[in-house]
C-alpha cells in the first residue's frame, strides 16, 4: 500500500501533480549501474521515457550515457551535461536540422533506420566536414510478446533496416566517405517482462554479427536497446527491476570477444517506479450499471491507459485496511471516452476531496502531458 507517511506532504498541494520519490530513483539506478558495470556493459538512458529536468540531472550524475529520439533531446542531453561521446540518435524519420545538431555535437552514434537515412548523414556530414559514427538499426523478427503498440522488433513494423536490404546498406556504408560504421543497433520493443524474449534477440544479434563479419565488416559496438519491464501490478513488492537477471542473459548469450562494447538504452525500467500521479476525487457519481469515481487527473496527465489499455494500480492515499471496499470506473474529467484510469477498481468509498494515488508512472507519463482542453500545466513534486 501506498506510504502514508505521504500524506502531509501531499495534502496541501494544488492537485494534479506528478510526485517523484528521488530515493526509490537513486536506488533503482545504483542497482543498474552496480549490474551493467559488473560486465562491462555501458547503459544509455533513453530520455523519452522521462526528461524532467531534476531526473535528467541525477541520472546524468551517476554516469549513464544518453539514448534520444529527436534532436531536441540530443541538445537536452548536451544541456544536462550528458557527454556527446555517450549519445545515441535513434529513430525513423530524422529530420535534415535534427542530424545537423546530432553531427554539431560529435555524438556517439547514429542508429540509422534506413539506407536513405545514411545517404542524408553522409551528405550532411560532407558539409560539415565531419564522419558520422553509426549503427545500423536491424530489426531482427523477434515478438517482444508486449502490447502491440509496444511492439517494434517485428517485421511488419517501420523501424529499422529490412533484412533484405542489408547487403545494400553495407554496400553503401563502404561507398560512402563521411559515414563510419561502428556496430549494429536493435530494439525489439518496451514492458518486456519474458527474460525468454531477450534470449531470443541474443541469438539474432550473434547471428547478424557473424553476418557482418563474414563480409569482413567489424563490428566493435553491438547496442541491443531497451525495454526491459517493470511491475505494474506490485509497485510495492517489486520497486526495483531484477537487473541482474536480466544482464545476466546477455552476458551468457552473447557472443563476443573482449573489445566487442555492449550498450543498452534502458528507459522504462530505471525511472517508471519513482513516479505517481497524485489526484483529488473531483466527484463521485452511481449510476444503474456502475459507481464512477471522478479525479482532476485525466489522460492529460497520463495518457498510457487511453493510449494502449494500461494498467496502473490506483490507490487512496490514507486508506485503512479496515475500510469498505466498493467497485469503482476511475474516470478524468477529459470529454473522451477513453479518459479512463481502470474499469473495475476496488477502492475504499471515496468521498470528493479525497486523494488518490496512480502509481508506476514515472515513464511515458509526464513526457506525454498535453494540454487538451486547454488544461493547466504539469506540475511536480519531489522527495528526497
Ligand atoms: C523507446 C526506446 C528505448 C527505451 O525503451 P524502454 O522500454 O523505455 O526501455 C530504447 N531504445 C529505443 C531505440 C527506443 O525507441
Amino acid at each position: 500500500m501506498f506510504d502514508n507517511t505521504k500524506l502531509a506532504m501531499f495534502r496541501g498541494q494544488e492537485t494534479p501533480f506528478y510526485y517523484y520519490n528521488l530515493e526509490l530513483l537513486n536506488n533503482t539506478l545504483d542497482a543498474a549501474k552496480k549490474a551493467a558495470d559488473k560486465r562491462n556493459f555501458h547503459i544509455h538512458y533513453a530520455l523519452k521515457a522521462n526528461f524532467n529536468d531534476r531526473i535528467l540531472s541525477v541520472i546524468q550524475s551517476k554516469g549513464f550515457g544518453a539514448d534520444c529520439v529527436s534532436g531536441n533531446e540530443v541538445q537536452k542531453s548536451i544541456d544536462v551535461g550528458f557527454s556527446a561521446d555517450q549519445i545515441t540518435f535513434a529513430g525513423v524519420g530524422k529530420s535534415d536540422k535534427e542530424i545537423k545538431t546530432a553531427l554539431k555535437h560529435h555524438i556517439f552514434a547514429f542508429n540509422v533506420e534506413s539506407i536513405q537515412e545514411l545517404e542524408v548523414i553522409n551528405e550532411l556530414a560532407a558539409l560539415e566536414g565531419v564522419k558520422a559514427n553509426v549503427s545500423l538499426r536491424i530489426n531482427p523478427n523477434v515478438d517482444a510478446h508486449t502490447h502491440h503498440y509496444i511492439t517494434t522488433g517485428l517485421d511488419e513494423n517501420k523501424f529499422g533496416v529490412p533484412n533484405s536490404e542489408l547487403e545494400k546498406a553495407a554496400a553503401v556504408i563502404s561507398a560512402c566517405a563521411n559515414i563510419n560504421l561502428i556496430g549494429l543497433h536493435f530494439h525489439v520493443g518496451s514492458q518486456i517482462t519474458d527474460m525468454n524474449v531477450f534470449k531470443s534477440l541474443c541469438v539474432k544479434v550473434n547471428e547478424w554479427k557473424n553476418w557482418f563479419e563474414e563480409r569482413g565488416t567489424y563490428i566493435k559496438v553491438i547496442n541491443v536497446g531497451g525495454g526491459l519491464g517493470v511491475d505494474y501490478q506490485n509497485p510495492d513488492e517489486n520497486p526495483i527491476p531484477d537487473f541482474e537477471a536480466y544482464f545476466e542473459v546477455f552476458d551468457k548469450f552473447l557472443e563476443r570477444n573482449a573489445q566487442q562494447e555492449v550498450h543498452f538504452e534502458l528507459g522504462r525500467a530505471l525511472v517508471a517506479q519513482c513516479g505517481s500521479l497524485v489526484s483529488r476525487v473531483l466527484y463521485t457519481k452511481s449510476g444503474a450499471k456502475k459507481n464512477f469515481l471522478i479525479l482532476d487527473a485525466g489522460m492529460t496527465e497520463l495518457m498510457r491507459p487511453a493510449l494502449y489499455q494500461a494498467y496502473h494500480k490506483i490507490e487512496r492515499v490514507g486508506a485503512d485496511l479496515k475500510d469498505e471496499l466498493l467497485n469503482y470506473e476511475v474516470v478524468g474529467p477529459i470529454c473522451e471516452s477513453s479518459d479512463s484510469f481502470g474499469k473495475e477498481v476496488e477502492l475504499p468509498i471515496s468521498k470528493r476531496g479525497d486523494l488518490v494515488v496512480i502509481r508506476t508512472a514515472g515513464a511515458y507519463g509526464e513526457v506525454m502531458a498535453s494540454r487538451y482542453n486547454l488544461r493547466e500545466e504539469i506540475r511536480y513534486v519531489f522527495s528526497t
